[in-house]
């Protein structure tokens, strides 16, 4: 057993104690078996669930219906759901409802993949009733019985296929494979919500980008209810990947930081699959995603194309860019942009741009520069001794008293250029300091009238 198990026997040996039967069933037993870290315990139990609510006072009703019982343990919490089979599936989605079993082999039998289908029980003995640890040995992906059946049962569990094979880099069975191209029209009837949940959990893998080429193979893109972006249905959204030749080794090997959050393993699919601002503001949208999350991506996703375009204008103005020009130019750019968007833009694309294999991207004479951004950037930021109001020593409040006027447009521009002069170490970021410099500007501006 696996030491994140082993804290949760408790909970089994509680059930076992009082006559049901209960074991570890699902993801945890599934990454056991392969030597990955668990992310979380999920336990099945015999007992239905008003007999595990009656012997855990301290528990959550997360999901009776679907006979789920979130069980805490300290601050731990483990959801146990009864034995259940499903049937009565709507239109292609999750059940309408569950019947209760008691066979721990009929509750596995619903579920998606072999690999998923198995369980442990409080000593230590595996329940495989359907071959789950035979196809992880080979590297198999497979459905639990009929693949057609399966699919046709939840469409989601395409999108299910093609996230796993991604994360563990699985090959599909042929079988399960030929029935996901068959049924890929089906997705259509899964909410957008869910898809975005395991889009979203693709990102977060060890293999995204694996994953979203898998997802555009397969077809899936194209059957989406609300239609995605066309640069990522059309046919060669397969293979996104063209310019970055030697990329995959780059990427491809579990270098995803968990640590981070998703949006950044986001930000680089973006970047990688070369994504329009545009699209992906519609991507995220159509994926259901908080606005917040879209304007950050978008603005992020934006600040790619606008440096191009600033480089690109020396570049038209003086012939073949001079590479200390473009390097004045690109700081220019990007300490404007942190005082516009805030450090966190530096940050992110600090994050991305060392992780992408930036040697093999970049066109032509451009990529010197590319190649030196991460080090500008690190520079700036560390430069900076301001990057927003927040830093700034002196408030509007200080600098209305100062004046001796009340608030109005003139003191937003004069906070401003104040932030700006401190960011560029103009002036030192120091209250009086700032209150002289403010004062200069402020005459400087009337006399201009
Ligand atoms: P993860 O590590 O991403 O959490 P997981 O296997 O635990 O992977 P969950 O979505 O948490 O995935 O689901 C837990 C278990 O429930 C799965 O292992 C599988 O047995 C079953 N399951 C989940 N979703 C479905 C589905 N759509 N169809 C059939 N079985 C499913
Ligand atoms: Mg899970």
């Amino acid at each position: 057993l696996a030491q994140e198990m082993t804290r949760a026997l408790p909970v089994l040996e509680t059930l076992q104690a009082h006559g049901y039967e209960a074991v570890f069933v699902g993801g945890c037993v599934r990454d056991t078996y392969m030597g990955r870290t668990i992310k979380d315990v999920d336990l099945a139990t015999s007992a239905t669930p008003d007999q595990v609510i009656a012997l855990f006072p301290n528990h959550i009703p997360t999901g009776l219906k679907h006979g789920t019982v979130t069980v805490m343990m300290g601050n731990t919490p483990y959801e146990v759901t009864t034995y259940r089979t499903e049937s009565e599936y709507e239109q292609y989605r999750r059940p309408q409802a569950v019947q209760f079993v008691t066979s721990l082999e009929a509750d596995l039998l619903r579920r998606d993949f072999t690999m998923n289908a198995m369980a442990v029980r409080a000593d230590g003995t595996l329940v495989d009733p359907y071959g789950g640890a035979g196809d992880i040995d080979r590297g198999i992906l497979r459905c639990v019985g009929e693949a057609d059946a399966r699919f046709q049962e939840d469409a989601l569990r395409m999108v299910r296929a093609v996230r796993f094979a991604g994360e563990f880099r699985l090959r599909i069975a042929l079988g399960t494979w030929r029935a996901l191209k068959r049924h890929a029209p089906l997705l259509r009837h899964v909410a957008m919500e869910r898809i975005g949940a395991e889009a979203d959990k693709m990102m977060s893998g060890s293999h995204p980008r694996r994953a979203a080429v898998l997802f555009a193979r397969s077809g899936l893109l194209a059957h989406t209810k609300e239609r995605l972006p066309s640069c990522l249905t059309k046919q060669e959204a397969a293979h996104p990947h063209a310019p970055f030749a030697g990329f995959e080794a780059a990427w491809d090997d579990g270098t995803a930081d968990k640590d981070k959050p998703v949006d950044y393993n986001w930000l680089r699919t973006g970047l990688i699959l070369g994504l329009a601002p545009e699209d992906a503001d519609a991507l995220f949208e159509a994926l259901k995603y908080a606005n917040s999350r879209r304007t950050n991506f978008g603005l992020t996703m934006s600040l790619a194309e606008r440096m191009d375009a600033s480089i690109g204008r020396i570049k038209v103005n003086e012939g073949a860019v001079e590479e200390a020009r473009a390097l004045q130019e690109l700081r220019r750019f990007w300490m404007d942009a942190i005082l516009s968007h805030g450090a966190q833009i530096a940050d992110n694309w600090l994050y991305a741009l060392e992780h992408l294999p930036l040697d093999n991207a970049g066109a032509g004479q451009d990529r010197g520069l590319y190649a030196s951004l991460p080090t500008l950037l690190r520079e700036l930021r560390e430069e900076m001794a301001v990057t927003d109001m927040r830093g700034l020593a002196v408030t509007g409040a200080d600098v209305m008293s100062h004046f001796r006027k009340p608030s109005g447009p003139w003191l937003g521009q004069l906070l401003k250029e104040l932030l700006r002069e401190a960011a560029h170490g103009r002036v030192e970021n120091k209250k009086e300091t700032l209150l002289k410099a403010a004062e200069a500007l402020e005459s400087q501006r009337e006399s201009r009238g």
